[in-house]
């Protein structure tokens, strides 16, 4: 299974006075074999019953191969984090994140919102690097619970808060588009560490505010 790494990491520009601290967030996922995978999509299509050398399929190998690479490498990104100098020691909560992943055991999509809220400890986090978190476990073959898993355990690793809390809502092609063909029904996971995992309150107020819509 892949997991992110921490490339370097540099602290202000000047070498540590501003406080702010730069990790460059890479994956470890296998390259895709960009000719193999257009070649089984080919061979596909054959075993489907469909002809590939057919005008209206002649170039599907090469887009599918395409669309599979995009939704399966996650974008390198800097997380960016600030000394959390205002000590502000309240829920930050980032609501309704994008959500797109593939499900492992069909290779279909779920689709949906992550709500990811954080207790701050010593360091903040730019907000807008919650969602590039989801996208780095998103973009790989899934199932809902481990994704959900990997982004909480991925920030109390790395950002080491005083609480972290992931929910994920999404639907699943897999479920509304062919066996019981639940259109509209969406699968809700959550993973919770730290104080909103131990603290009634903070529980209770992470989970109240992720309803809220
Ligand atoms: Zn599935």
């Amino acid at each position: 299974m892949s997991i992110a790494k921490l490339e370097r990491e540099t602290t202000g520009w000047d070498g540590g006075q501003d406080g702010i601290r730069h990790l460059r967030v890479v994956h470890d996922r296998e390259e895709v074999d960009l000719p193999a995978a257009e070649r089984a999509v080919r061979d596909l299509l054959l075993a489907l019953g469909r002809d590939p050398s057919s005008p209206h399929l002649a170039d599907t190998p090469r887009r599918v191969a395409k669309s599979f690479t995009e939704m399966l490498t996650p974008r390198e990104f800097d997380l960016t984090t600030f000394p959390n100098d205002e000590h502000y020691d309240e829920l930050v909560l980032a609501r309704s994140i994008p959500v797109q992943s593939l499900c492992e055991h069909h290779m279909l999509p779920f689709t949906g919102v992550a709500h990811v809220g954080y207790l701050p400890g010593e360091r903040i986090l730019g907000l807008s690097k919650l969602a590039r978190v989801v996208e780095l476990f998103a973009r790989d073959l899934q199932v809902q619970e481990r994704l959900t898993i990997q982004v909480a355990s991925w920030l109390q690793e790395h950002l080491a808060p005083k609480g972290v809390g992931v929910v994920i809502e999404a639907e699943h092609m897999c479920m509304s588009l062919r066996g019981v063909q639940a259109t509209g029904s969406r699968t809700i996971t959550s993973s919770v560490h730290g104080l909103l995992r131990e603290d009634a309150r903070s529980r209770q107020e992470f989970f109240t505010l992720t309803r809220g819509s």
